[in-house]
């Protein structure tokens, strides 16, 4: 057996590290080597569980102290206390849990815990983990709503054997090693020491004859296609559930669930406030002074909106009901849309000669931003 490690320096923090920064170094460990992560790498595996282990040790201050005085003999009995069911050393899935339920509002760990230790069944079963998928869609589809044929890796039951795990009928058996404990104890020196059964990996059971497809999980790794009915009005944020895509069960336990994350694309026209949307339209400035129709998109085609003779740039006009339908309440947002006067840039010399003898019949007395100006400003201007 290797020596076991240092836990300051598994949590590459300093002796004289406050609880702030043990908490702060395992959330960040805990993260990088999580098991759902980094599917199949053991080391990984080993790296949170020893994790795990240091974070218990340091994070509570009586077996802190007992460990500064007497290293890893402190514990070489076993970590007594913590009530844990099941009498094991220490759980990593549940310390992850603890750490992290609250920071993530309590939903974090189900997109990780899903297999833990608590979901544990009698024969052998074990639920499977919740997975997250990102999907990113339009924001017409998202207003309109749409279906998506989404493509994930997960565990599928394994058909070989009718997701029992094993070939036979052998099923699954009461490992013989630790009597179904999960932990062996042995004598070292003084001390008892308890370690994980290395028969069974601390599953406490063994599968009599496994299956050579599934190597005894009752489940194999396979992509497959999911269909997923996104409501109308969903926006960046929105979560919405599979309910039982998520990995299959361990040998047959429930299957976890799917969790898709919606991100609404940015639009090359719209931007959007909830049900509400929002664009620039330019407006000729004959238009605006004249008044007329503009015609405007909208998500489901277009419309078009009466501009009244001397519009000003940066009037917004309303477009009721044209906005997206709010998820919750159903109401339907609006369209507000901004005008901008546009100035024409190529005149001909005809054009010219025409503004020019407009300019000169309108003088100085037809502008009423202007004269609301020039008052407020006036003595900048009498200088
Ligand atoms: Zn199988
Ligand atoms: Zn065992």
């Amino acid at each position: 057996m290797p020596a076991k490690r240092d836990y300051y320096e598994i949590l590459g923090v300093s002796r004289d590290a406050s609880p702030e920064e043990i908490k702060k170094a395992y959330r960040k460990l805990a993260v990088k080597f999580h098991p759902d992560k980094n599917p199949g790498d053991h080391t990984a595996e080993d790296k949170f569980k020893e994790l795990g282990e240091a974070y218990e040790a340091l994070s509570d201050a009586d077996k802190r102290a007992a460990y500064d005085r007497y290293g890893h003999a402190a514990f070489a009995g076993g970590m007594s206390g913590g009530g844990g069911g099941g009498g094991g050393f220490h759980d990593p899935m549940d310390m992850f849990s603890q750490v992290f339920g609250s920071a993530f509002g309590g939903g974090f760990e189900e997109f990780f815990g899903g297999g833990g230790r608590s979901s544990k069944q009698r024969s052998g079963k074990q639920r499977g983990s919740d997975l997250r998928y990102d999907l990113e869609i339009s924001l017409e589809e998202a207003a309109s709503g749409v279906e998506k044929e989404l493509e994930i890796e997960r565990n599928v039951p394994c058909d070989a054997c009718a997701s029992k795990g094993s070939k036979g009928s052998g099923g699954v058996r009461t490992c013989q090693s630790c009597g179904g404990r999960g932990v062996v104890t042995r004598q070292a020196g003084i001390f008892l020491q308890q370690t994980t059964c290395p028969e069974c990996r601390g599953a406490g059971e063994t599968i009599a004859d496994p299956c050579p497809v599934c190597r005894g999980d009752g489940r194999v790794q396979r992509p497959s296609r999911i269909k997923l009915r996104i409501p109308a009005g969903v926006d960046t944020g929105t979560r919405l559930r599979s309910s039982g895509n998520g990995d299959a069960g361990v040998r047959g336990g429930d299957a976890g669930d799917l969790y898709v994350f919606l991100h609404v694309r940015d639009h090359d026209v719209f931007e959007r406030d909830g049900a509400d949307l929002f664009c620039e339209v330019p407006l000729p400035f004959t238009v605006a002074a004249l008044g007329g129709e503009l015609k405007v998109p909208c998500l489901d085609g277009r419309s078009s909106i009466k501009i009244p003779a001397g519009t000003q740039g940066g009037t917004v006009f309303r477009l009721r009901e044209k906005g997206i339908v709010a998820l919750s309440s159903k109401r339907r947002g609006d369209l507000h849309v901004r005008v901008q006067v546009e100035v024409p840039t190529r005149l001909n010399s005809e054009q010219q000669d025409k503004l020019r003898a407009f300019a000169a019949s309108i003088g100085d007395h037809n502008s009423p931003m202007q004269e609301g100006f020039f008052q407020k400003a006036k003595r900048f201007f009498d200088l």
